[in-house]
Order: structure tokens, then sequence, then C-alpha cells
């Protein structure tokens, strides 16, 4: 049997203070992921390292009675590059680990799995690994997953916007700006046109699907008497439908190859990761764990409370929302407003105030497991929820 590092004597609280000092970046969180790895074995779980080929990606699991039916919690541990954890994932991590734990004392039938998940912020090589695992199939086995993520208020699943990442790189021909310019074809000015082209698409987007278009010119050019012969755009494409934004990246994609042809210049399309879905909701599986926190004393919004405001946000969670029930409850470490990924959220993700409402999720969410476990109309409802479009 391997074994892992650092494991002994490690409390939910513990073990999230670790992560956060580590603040090991996307896809090289090997040393996180090693400690979590060592304290799910030291409880029973049977661990794999290195799950869907990613390496610093796991599942363990532990089976009691039946073995079914299948709940896994999500684990990230990924920090922000040059900040460090201001996005709390060490108190995901912590929460996934704990939850399972403590499900798995509260279980009579089931089996109880984490699987880590690297890189949600997208800053190495396996960006989106939950992308890449609920596209391989590595929940086809699995009834139910819970998630959570901290940020400045609670909430019981809240939409997300899908998104792509994508780089634009237009090519035109070098010459003298001076001497020869009608011999120049320059890839800053199709780079300048789709910039504005851009631009004017904003105007004649629906409202409702909350379409945000981000990008900047990359590279323009070398010297001011040289045609620029490169140019590279990079953008972010966001709404808050699927399908529509299947639309928007087809008339982006107009609107870069009528740049190219308006300059004579050329042009190549890389996608920047994978595409991150919108969330499916699952309003049996919201209400349950609502009810939990209510009776914890949490003042948790409703789920239509939460969708009244604009959603903002892209995750990688979402795609796996799509391939099986799955719920990310929200959990409030900071004051309504604070930024996240700044230099506050970096601090609220080790204060007292966190460690309180960490415990709290972990209660919640091993109960909402033991319950699905025995409560065969609880898990009916999420299954037809989840069938429902
Ligand atoms: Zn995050």
């Amino acid at each position: 049997m391997t074994s892992y590092g650092e494991a002994e004597n490690f409390d939910f609280w513990k073990l999230a203070l670790r992560i956060h000092e580590l603040s090991e970046v996307g896809s090289k969180e090997f040393e996180s992921s090693n400690i979590i790895m060592g304290i799910l074995q030291s409880h029973g779980f049977k661990v794999t390292r290195g799950f869907m080929g990613i390496p610093t990606a796991f599942k363990a699991e532990k089976a009691i009675g039946s073995g079914r039916p299948r709940i896994a919690f999500l684990a990230e541990y990924d920090a922000l590059p040059g900040i460090g954890h201001a996005c709390g994932h060490n108190l995901i991590a912590s929460s996934a680990v704990f939850s399972a734990i403590k499900s798995a004392e509260k279980v009579t039938n089931g089996t109880i799995m984490v699987v880590g998940t690297p890189d949600e912020e997208g800053s190495g090589e396996w960006a989106g690994s939950k992308v890449i695992m609920a596209e391989g199939g590595a929940f086809k086995d699995v009834d139910l997953v819970l998630g959570s993520h901290p940020g400045d208020g609670w909430n019981v699943g809240s939409q997300s916007l899908a998104v792509q990442d994508v780089e634009i790189t237009f090519k035109g021909v070098a010459a003298h700006e001076a001497a020869s310019p009608n011999n120049g074809r320059s890839a800053l000015d199709a780079a300048i046109l789709t910039y504005n082209a851009v631009n004017m698409m904003r105007q004649h987007v629906r409202r409702d699907a909350n379409f945000v278009m981000h990008g900047i010119i990359k590279e323009g050019g070398t010297a001011s008497n040289v045609t620029p012969e490169r140019a590279v755009l990079t953008y972010g494409i966001r709404t808050s439908d699927l399908d529509y934004h299947k639309e928007l990246m087809a008339r982006f994609m107009k609107i870069v190859q009528g740049c190219a042809i308006a300059t004579e210049t050329t042009y190549t399309v890389k996608k920047i990761g994978p595409l991150f879905s919108t969330t499916k909701i699952n309003r049996s599986l919201s209400e349950k764990v609502r009810e939990s926190l209510l009776a914890r004393g949490v003042q948790c919004p409703t789920l239509d409370e939460t969708f009244s405001l604009q959603p903002h946000g892209s995750t990688d969670f979402a795609n796996v929302s799509q391939v099986v029930p799955a719920l990310e409850v929200g959990f409030q470490i900071a004051d309504e407003g604070t930024p996240w990924h700044s230099r506050e959220s970096l601090e609220a993700a080790r204060t007292k105030r966190a460690k309180e409402a960490l415990s709290i999720v972990i209660d919640a969410l091993s109960d909402v497991a033991a319950e699905f476990t025995e409560d065969k109309s609880f898990r009916e409802n999420v299954e037809r929820d989840f069938r429902s479009k």
C-alpha cells in the first residue's frame, strides 16, 4: 500500500491552514494532494493517485454495507498564481475531505468518495480538470456529487456563465512602413478591426443572456517602421445560455474572418482550455441542503432569491452538474461585496469566521449525504429533477 505524507493529527482546520500555507498553483498541487490522500487513507479510504491520468488528481472511496448509492465530494486545492489562496480553495479541499469522513461515519449503506479535481483556476496544463473528468466518464457510476465554494454570501446553487477562452493570431506581411508600405499587410490592423467589431456586436446581443466578452491585444508589432506581421488577441466569451454560446462563438468567428479579408491577412484560432458549461440546478437537492443549513442557524437565501442576482462567475463544476445530479453550496467567509481573488479574500480564507462556516458546511453536507443514502423518495426527487430540463 502506498503511503502518503503528513496524515497524522489533521483536523479540518489544520488541513485548511496547511493548504493555504502551501499555496500550490494549478496542476502543481503535489504536496497538497499528497496530504489529503494521506488523511483519507488513514480514515480507511482506498486511494488512487493520478485519477483520469491527471498527476495531481485522485480518487478516494470507502464502501459501506451494500456500497450503494455512490456519493462523491469534489475537492479543489489550487491557489492563484502570484497571490495564493485568494479564492479559498483550501477551504473547499477541507470541506470535501471532512464531509466525506463524517458521511462515512453516518452512513450504513453507500460508497463515499472524494475526487481531487486540480487546477480549477486554469493556470496549468490540466486546466478545468472537472471538464476532462466529466467528459471522460469519471462520474458515470456516481449518483450524487456535492461540493462547496467560499464567497461573500451563502447560497444553495447559483447560475454560472458558460465560458470559452480563445486566442486569435493574425499574420500579415512585413514591409518598410515609409519606403514600401504598399507591400505591407498589417496584422495589427486586423486585430484592431476585430476589437472594434466585437464592441459593435455588443449592442446586438440578447440582454437576458448575460453576455460578457472580455478581450485584449496581446501582441501588436515590434517596431513602428515595420508593418506588423503578427498580432495576437485573446478573448473570453461568456453567457448564461449554453445554446446561445454556440451562436456567439459563430458570430465572433465571422468577425475574425471578415477582418482578415478586409486587411488581406490570415489567421489561426486556438481554444484556450475547455468550454466551461452553465450550471444545471437541482431544486430538490438545493432545498434539502438549505433545510440543513437553516437548521444550523444559517440565514441562507432561497434558490429563487439567489437567481434574482446577476450571475458573474464561471466554474468547471458546471460541467459536472450536466452529467450527474450535483450541487456546489456557497458559504460566507467575508462581508457581502468583498472582492474575490484579492488580498481581502486571501485573508478571509484563514479566519475564525471561515473556520466556523466551514464547520457548518461539513455538518450540513454530511447530513444530506446520509439522508440521500437512506431516503428513497429524496433520491427519486433528485433523479427526476436531473432528468427534467
Ligand atoms: Zn474558486
